[in-house]
């Protein structure tokens, strides 16, 4: 979501509508550019709100939970059918995306499917309420390294970068719908090692890549496919991003990495 902040013309600062999202995205800008603690926020807010601008949050706590919203809208979610004659993957549920497929025309059997939620929205989101501090470039033998139970990859990790990042282990688990009948679906799991160990497990600060609908097993070609769906986004946030960290009230570029996939 792309903000105008300024009007080109002085004549469309009477009739420029920004809207509460837009104004509470500047009011935040100002806070982490400022350093101005929650209370300056509220200040300004109700000093724009005297002045009869429209749409102002007149507290803080309205300008988070407006943003948050807005964040939570945009926890986009994509679906992708998996072929089950090659395991290609579409965006559209009637036929194969590979040419070279005998379903490329259209799919004699239903396809499988796979519900994919964006990684990055969801470190977005955590970071920003992360309360407690965010361990980036631990030291050598630390904690993490014995509970990832992946000690060298991290080790291997820590010594070739320069820059700040995060790790992550992959699960994938099983969740029955019922007692009485077999039907299920896999959700993936991914936890930030560089959370504290005591808040790290907590529902909030686990990201859900996907989830896999069932109600049978995926086989094991399907869960290469999913998983390969999931590591295509991981690897775009191998480049650093910007994440608004809430426990250093700052804008941390991190790079991540997945360690370990159980
Ligand atoms: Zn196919």
């Amino acid at each position: 979501m792309k903000y105008c902040l300024y009007p080109k013309h002085e004549d469309q600062y009477n009739s420029f509508p920004f809207t509460k999202s837009v104004l509470s995205a500047s009011l935040m800008l100002l806070k982490v550019r400022h350093r101005l603690t929650r209370s300056r926020v509220t200040d300004i807010g109700r000093l724009m709100s005297n002045y009869r601008v429209s749409n102002t949050s007149l507290s803080y706590q309205v300008v988070k939970y407006t943003i948050e919203q807005d964040m939570t809208n945009e926890l986009d979610t994509e679906t992708y059918y998996i072929c089950t004659s090659c395991y290609h993957t579409s965006k559209h549920s009637e036929s194969c995306a590979s040419e070279t497929c005998h379903e490329n025309d259209l799919f004699e059997k239903p396809p499988s499917s796979f519900s994919k939620f964006c990684v990055r929205h969801q470190i977005e989101h955590i970071l920003r309420n992360l309360n407690v501090q965010l361990n980036i470039r631990p030291q050598k033998n630390s904690y993490m390294i014995d509970i990832s139970d992946d000690g060298d990859l991290y080790q291997h990790i820590l010594s070739l970068e320069n820059d700040d990042f995060i790790t992550f282990v992959l699960n994938v688990d099983r969740i029955s719908l019922s007692d009485s009948s077999d039907q299920s679906l896999w959700i993936f799991l991914m936890i930030i090692n560089e959370i504290s160990e005591n808040v790290r497990f907590q529902l909030r600060n686990i990201i859900i890549p996907g989830i896999w609908p069932g109600p049978r097993k995926p086989t094991n070609p399907e869960l290469q496919t999913t998983l390969s769906i999931v590591v295509d986004e991981l690897v775009d946030l191998e480049e650093a991003v910007d994440y608004y960290v809430k426990s250093s009230d700052s804008l941390l570029p991190l790079k991540s990495s997945l360690i370990c996939s159980l």
